[in-house]
């Protein structure tokens, strides 16, 4: 028997197709009367229509929403919040959106009600990344974790299949992550497995028919779990390289997430039986890390750190990155093995299993 202990997130979740809805419903459950709308400027007309759908409690949009939260947007946004006296924020959006979110309900305590339009997962997580001076920064605090969520799957349908493909690896990672962090437990993995399956499935219906509302659905609730994993146990080298090299070079976050997850698990899979036993189940494979590679492949994303912008004389650089502040993971770190894992991951080779 395995002792565990299991900290459940309070948030709520509405979750179907046209759930939105809900949203001034929602908003008002929060007590928001003067809700100010968040967007990036690409998804400046989903914020509108979200805005209508909120009617009179909204008070506004700001979409200047930026991926890694720089502490500049972050201060835009806040005059807002203060001028218009905004008694909460409504996020429409992916990661980039959710994260503006949070650090302006840091900052003041506001209620957050969260639309997701990505599989990153933020949205489940107390956890917020700021950057300052070219530095990013994580933080945990329970004011960070949005109090009401609207998975509204419409709003995913619009997703580009490309960014569909690596932001749905992105979550993988955290489920396959989550499946031998160091407090793992049954609630989690049970999560984790499932979402990992529900994604592989969903993806290659997404990449055949990108109207395919059923496969949207199911990449969706994958997303979610995935999201609850994150939020609920610690991750392990694959979420600290990704922070590390996302860091350094400014490489796009879920497609770097999706070239570096085969070799992270290639790297740590001799260590942890039961999650490999896990993932091939989910994947229907009898060699995990060669089916986190072969999926996203076969769905056309770029597996080559090269070219989604490692310098090639970065790569020792990186590794003594990844090797400073030690953290858990269930293999002791490399160095030899972490830059030979960087060196197949720029070329975008397939991992090996002697890491
Ligand atoms: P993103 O939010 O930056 O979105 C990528 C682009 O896609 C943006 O231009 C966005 O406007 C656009 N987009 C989003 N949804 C769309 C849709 N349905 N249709 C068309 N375009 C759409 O990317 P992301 O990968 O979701 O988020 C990345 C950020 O989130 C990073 O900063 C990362 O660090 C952060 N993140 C934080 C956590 C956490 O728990 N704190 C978890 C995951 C990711």
């Amino acid at each position: 028997m395995k002792e565990f202990t299991y900290t459940m997130r309070p948030a709520r979740v509405v979750f179907g197709s046209g759930t939105i809805r809900a949203a001034a419903e929602e908003a008002s459950r929060l007590g928001m009367k003067r809700a100010l709308v968040l967007a990036t400027p690409q998804q400046e007309s989903e914020a509108q229509a979200v805005s209508s759908v909120l009617g009179p409690l909204s008070i506004g949009i700001f979409a200047g929403a930026r991926m890694h939260t720089p502490v500049e947007v972050t201060a835009a946004a806040m005059e807002r919040v203060n001028s218009d006296r905004a008694d909460g924020v409504v996020a429409i959006g992916g990661g980039s959106t959710t994260g503006l979110a949070k650090a302006i309900a840091v900052r003041t305590d506001l209620p957050q009600l969260v639309i997701p339009t990505t599989y990153a997962g933020s949205e489940m997580t107390p956890i917020l990344g700021e950057t300052e001076n070219g530095k990013k920064v994580t933080r945990t605090d329970p004011r960070i974790l949005p109090e009401s969520v609207i998975y509204d799957v419409d709003f995913t349908l619009g997703l580009p299949v490309s960014i569909a493909v690596t932001s749905g690896m992105n979550a993988v990672a955290h489920a396959v992550e989550a499946l031998y962090a160091k407090d793992a437990n049954p609630i989690t993995s049970l999560m984790a497995e499932t979402a990992i399956r529900s994604m592989a499935c969903a993806l290659p219906l997404i990449v055949a028919n990108p109207s395919d509302k059923d496969a949207r659905s199911d990449a969706l609730y994958a997303a979610w779990l995935s999201g609850m994993c994150l939020g609920a146990v610690g991750m392990a080298l694959h979420h600290k390289l990704c922070h590390t090299l996302g860091g350094l070079f400014d490489l796009p976050h879920a497609e770097m997430h999706t070239a570096l997850l085969p070799h992270a698990l290639a790297y740590n899979a001799a260590a942890v039986p039961e999650a490999i036993t896990r993932i091939c189940r989910a994947l229907d494979s009898n060699d995990a890390p060669e089916a986190l590679f072969n999926l996203p492949k076969r769905l056309g994303a770029e597996m080559r750190l090269s070219a989604l912008g490692l310098p090639a004389d970065k790569i020792e650089q990186a590794a003594t990155a990844a090797m400073s502040n030690p953290y858990w993971n269930p293999r002791p770190l490399e160095r030899n093995a972490i830059t030979t894992l960087l060196r197949r991951a720029f070329a975008g080779d397939k991992p090996i299993a002697a890491y």
